[in-house]
């Protein structure tokens, strides 16, 4: 691992962070925590070049670092707030889980790729964030020991909405998840009751797929 944050990382992060507001982001406490996260830790060494341009990027097992626009789109329409229990689908990096726990959620992350899942498991461990427990899980099935959730986000794109992640949300949380095949459509569903749901739609996005079991 190559854990140093350097003057030059620090002074790239302050830019990420105005390109991501002139692109339309203007939560503050969302904006300080893309500003306070060294995202270099979280690629290989051999791309820290990268790290800072607002772009998605292999992690390897032919998945992807989520965009930091991406990421912060989705974290502000989780409304996130302190101590909220979070499930996140799709841990990959840890990058998005840790930007949650930075906002003050306590968060519950799943991977289906054992790899994936030990590689930031020790990361978010050496960083001692410790308000994230990662588990290796088919995030098709949530994370039923652990529910209800106030808020549950996935990272992968699905074709349908998981049932076990609408009955593992509690009421009045949301879930955010991008909904399509080759593009996917960002949608919120909030539970208003026992049985009754809201969706609302927002703007297009590539994700890599949600896929089913584990690997
Ligand atoms: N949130 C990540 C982005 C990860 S990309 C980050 O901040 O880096 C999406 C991830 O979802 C991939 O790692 C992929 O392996 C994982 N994934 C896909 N289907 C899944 C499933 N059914 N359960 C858990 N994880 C899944």
């Amino acid at each position: 691992m190559h854990l140093k944050d350097t003057y030059r990382h620090k002074g790239l992060r302050r830019q990420l962070v105005e390109e991501i507001q002139k692109k339309g982001i203007s939560d503050e406490a969302i904006l300080f925590a893309i500003g306070a996260l060294p995202r270099h830790f979280f690629l290989e060494k051999a791309f820290e070049e990268w790290a800072y341009q607002d772009k998605a990027f292999p992690i390897g097992n032919e998945q992807t670092i989520s965009q930091p626009y991406t990421v912060a789109y989705q974290t502000t329409l989780l409304n996130v707030q302190k101590h909220d229990r979070i499930l996140e689908v799709g841990t990959g990096s840890g990058y998005q889980a840790a930007i949650l726990a930075l906002l003050g959620a306590r968060v519950y992350t799943v991977e289906r790729q054992e790899d994936l899942y030990h590689s930031a498991k020790l990361l978010l461990e050496t960083l001692k964030i410790n308000t994230i427990s990662c588990f290796h899980r088919d995030g098709y099935k949530g994370l039923p020991e652990y529910a209800t959730f106030h808020k549950i986000l996935v990272t992968a794109g699905a074709i349908e909405v998981p049932r076990a992640l609408l009955t593992q949300l509690a009421v009045g949380g949301c879930l955010v998840i991008p909904v399509g095949k080759g593009t996917q459509r960002m949608m919120r569903i909030t539970r208003k009751g026992e049985s009754t749901f809201q969706e609302e739609v927002f703007d297009k996005f590539r994700f890599v797929p949600f896929l089913k079991g584990l690997k």
